[in-house]
């Protein structure tokens, strides 16, 4: 299997699913995004700029955390993150509910090992909106 390059730390190592990072960063990134979800636990509505100055998490990092739907944006969203198919703003997740089913096939063919199936997305229509972004509680109806 074909070395993978860290987003984060730019080392190759071997990819296991999806992730971006090698197993070092991933240990960081798991503390790093305690701290975060910590922090907006605490300040609900913090912004990413918030999340910048006081936390010292780079914008790189809080865009792949909402990538991989473990944050998502509330309230005004001005296109940090866009659907990768066709650009259109998103508050989490990497596809566009119309680009969802060809993302996901997508996302399917770049996963060589046997990976449980992506769930699907039941779309966010409770949520509440605010300003900034706010932790997603995965798991949880
Ligand atoms: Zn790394
Ligand atoms: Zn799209």
């Amino acid at each position: 299997m074909a070395k993978f390059e860290c987003v984060r730390c730019r080392r190759f190592f071997d990819r296991v699913a999806l992730e971006d990072v090698c197993p070092t960063c991933y240990a960081f990134e798991e503390e790093e995004f305690r701290k975060i979800k910590e922090y907006l636990e605490k300040h609900p509505g913090a912004t990413s700029s918030d999340l910048v100055s006081q936390l010292d998490v780079s914008i790189k990092s809080i865009k792949r955390y909402l990538k991989e739907e473990r944050l998502e944006i509330i309230g005004d969203n001005k296109g940090f993150i866009r659907c990768e198919l066709c650009g259109l703003p998103l508050n989490s997740g990497r596809f566009c509910v119309a680009c969802f089913r060809e993302g996901t096939a997508l996302r399917m063919k770049e996963v060589r090992s046997g990976m449980k199936s992506t769930e699907l997305y039941s779309g966010d229509t409770n949520t509440k909106y605010q300003r900034g972004i706010q932790y997603r509680k995965k798991g949880q109806n």
